[in-house]
């Protein structure tokens, strides 16, 4: 069965954005030793295929020799599991190289970007947008496919249709993420998106995505419409997550998920123990997320969307109670609210289409309108 392992080289970032919840100076850098280790632990771990994400922190602050080496390792060593790469990163020390390197493991990039210029240096820096941009633009010229995760936050939403027309003008595929609460933060709730405003945003976001589909992907609304269709999540936050994601932190620490990467309560396990599943399985993370899992069975039992939605994030449940499980991912209003509207709309549109069935062939091209079930149907 497929699986997904991230590889965090560092938890180090050069970028200070306000409500990071995540990097942390003086972050050790991965060693090529744990990358062999790597190879080793996953040889014979699983059957694939595996997707390989390098997150961070900021995953090129390990530089090109580390990827240059890492990346061959990988791919061979790994050949039986069909590895696909992925990576993660703010792109202000890509470098020619590095996107050539990248170009020959058809690498798909991930950035981050929070709008027009003013409002994205605010919440992310001085010089930050400025500095993705040159990134962007040499991954570009070395053909890479780049998408941006738009972090909204409680400030952001404001400007919520300055956001969508940039990403609109500029030609940019958006993910957006709500701000979390930040855990390192005096203050954790300052920037978070309050879920009844996420579930908003992803309606209006939905409107845009359908007045626009030609010229713009969002990625989200993709998936989330796709999900309904198929009565499955698509994306790991509404799919069991812990069954098939692992993630190696620096310093060769075993985890689930890359959100947790620092937090000694988490480890699972050490790469140059190789531990098997049912080592994995024996640890106290990994009975936590099976709590989770048989909570959620339990909890959201009852609602129409559990299929596809499995109770959102545990980490979004888990860690702002101290590592106690209390309730379900606090953006479950969020959750809720557009996956009623799509499913709403998807069935007004099917009942709609087949009333029409008696209507002659220019009568529907007439009637027909772009929505939800265009965006289910949508192929890649
Ligand atoms: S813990 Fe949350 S972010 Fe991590 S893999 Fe699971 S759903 Fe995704
Ligand atoms: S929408 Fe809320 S209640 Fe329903 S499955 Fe998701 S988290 Fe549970």
């Amino acid at each position: 069965m497929a699986f997904h392992v991230m590889l965090v080289p560092t938890l180090g970032c050069p970028s200070n954005c306000s409500y990071c919840w995540s990097s942390e100076e003086g972050s050790p850098v991965m060693s090529i030793e744990t990358i062999k280790e790597v190879v080793d632990w996953l040889g014979d771990f699983r059957e694939g295929p595996v997707t390989l994400t390098f997150h961070g922190g900021e995953p090129l602050l390990a530089g090109y020799d580390f990827f240059k080496e890492a990346l061959p390792l990988l791919a061979e060593g790994l050949g039986h599991l069909k590895p696909a790469f992925a990576l993660q990163t703010n792109l202000w020390n890509l470098t020619p190289e590095l996107a050539q390197l990248f170009a020959e493991y058809n690498i798909p990039i991930g950035s981050s970007i929070d709008g027009p210029k003013e409002l994205n240096d605010f919440q992310r820096g001085k010089g930050y947008y400025d500095k993705t941009m040159r990134g962007y633009e040499i991954a570009k010229f070395h053909n890479l496919k780049v998408s941006f995760i738009c972090t909204f936050t409680s400030y952001s939403i404001k400007f919520k249709e300055d956001i969508f027309n940039f990403f609109l003008e500029e030609g940019l595929t958006l993910k957006l993420h709500p701000a979390l609460p930040s855990l390192r933060d005096e203050n954790p709730e300052k920037w978070a998106l309050p879920p009844d405003d996420y579930g908003k945003l992803l309606i209006y976001l939905l409107d845009k995505y359908l007045e626009n589909m030609e010229d713009i992907q969002i990625m989200n609304i993709d998936s989330l419409c796709k999900s309904v269709f198929m009565r499955r999540g698509t994306v790991c936050t509404y799919v069991d997550c812990m069954d098939n994601t692992f993630t190696v932190g620096p310093d060769g620490n075993i985890y689930t998920c890359y959100r947790f990467v620092g937090m000694r309560e988490y480890v699972m396990g050490k790469v140059r123990d190789k531990p098997t599943m049912d080592d994995l399985s024996k640890t106290a993370p990994w009975k936590l997320l099976q709590e989770y899992k048989k909570y959620v069975d339990r909890e959201c039992g009852k609602c129409n969307y559990i299929k596809f939605c499995r109770g959102g994030c545990p980490y979004n449940a888990i860690t702002p109670n101290k590592g106690r499980i209390r309730g379900v991912d606090p953006h479950c209003t969020a959750y809720k609210t557009i996956f009623k509207e799509i499913t709403n709309r998807a069935n007004k549109e099917f009942l709609g289409s087949s009333m029409g069935m008696g209507t002659s062939a220019s009568q529907s091209k007439k009637k027909a309108k772009v929505g939800v079930m265009s965006i289910m149907l949508k192929r890649y």
